[in-house]
């Protein structure tokens, strides 16, 4: 069976070597990973992972909500050079996180300009919302063709929306701790639903190399579906999501 982990923080990792990484997760059948940057400082790191990791390190550049504040002026324009160097990059993360700060501005202000690129440059935007359902309501219309609400924590309304207006929905290995679940992995129609490790960054570094094929096997059980059949429906989706249109 074939992964794509579609969020992961390479550069997060202080105890092991990318290159370790991406070995152990190529060995587990992850043969792509979309790494996600955070920082601005992160944008060149990432580059150099792509450079290093062709065709399995897919850098995402973008400046994550809790670093807004770090902002330096230009960034918009620095943002932009590094989508022209990397046609298959995508955008973010972006978006708001209202337990961070409970502020939508300038967190609104700055996912609009990483929406904007977007579809500017016809690249998958990823989107971290959290505590963030009525902002997102607002969002619909300014998303580009292709984006996706990661690590999705939110409710099961809110997910239906967002499927509705074109979005994907992955799942981390912290939906298994989740109450509802079950109900929640099976709100998403089989054709717009991704996995990711979201490793390290807010988790462990330790997380498994074969993170992604482990939640595959617990959730294909959980919606009693042969785990090839369900891992091969994620993997197309995986494919169609990363693709720049
Ligand atoms: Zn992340």
């Amino acid at each position: 069976m074939q992964f794509i982990d579609t969020h992961i923080h390479l550069q997060d990792y202080k105890r092991k070597c990318a290159t370790d990484i991406v070995a152990a997760a190529q060995a587990a059948g992850v043969e792509k990973m979309v790494c996600a940057a955070v920082r601005e400082q992160d944008w060149e790191r990432l580059a150099g992972f792509a450079r290093d990791f062709p065709g399995k390190v897919l850098p995402a550049f973008g400046l994550h909500p809790w670093f807004v504040a770090e902002r330096k002026d230009g960034w918009e324009e620095r943002l932009e050079t590094f989508l022209l160097r990397f046609p298959q990059a995508l955008v973010g993360e972006a978006g708001l996180d209202r337990i961070r700060d409970e502020n939508a501005e300038p967190q609104n202000l700055i996912f609009r300009r990483h929406a904007e690129l977007a579809v500017k440059y016809r690249r998958p935007l990823i989107v971290h919302a959290v505590r963030a359902q009525s902002w997102l309501e607002n969002c619909w219309s300014d998303m580009p063709a292709k984006f996706v609400l990661h690590s999705y924590s939110g409710k099961k309304e809110l997910l239906k929306q967002a499927v509705k207006r074109g979005g994907y929905i992955s799942f981390s290995p912290s939906v298994l701790k989740y109450a509802d679940c079950r109900e929640l992995v099976g709100a998403v129609p089989a054709e717009r639903l991704l996995l990711e490790t979201d490793g390290p960054f807010r988790g462990d570094e330790n997380i498994a190399s074969d993170a992604v094929p482990q939640l595959a096997c617990r959730l294909a059980a959980m919606l009693s579906l042969e785990p090839e059949e369900f891992s091969a429906r994620v993997y197309q989706n995986s494919l169609e999501f990363i693709t720049p249109w």
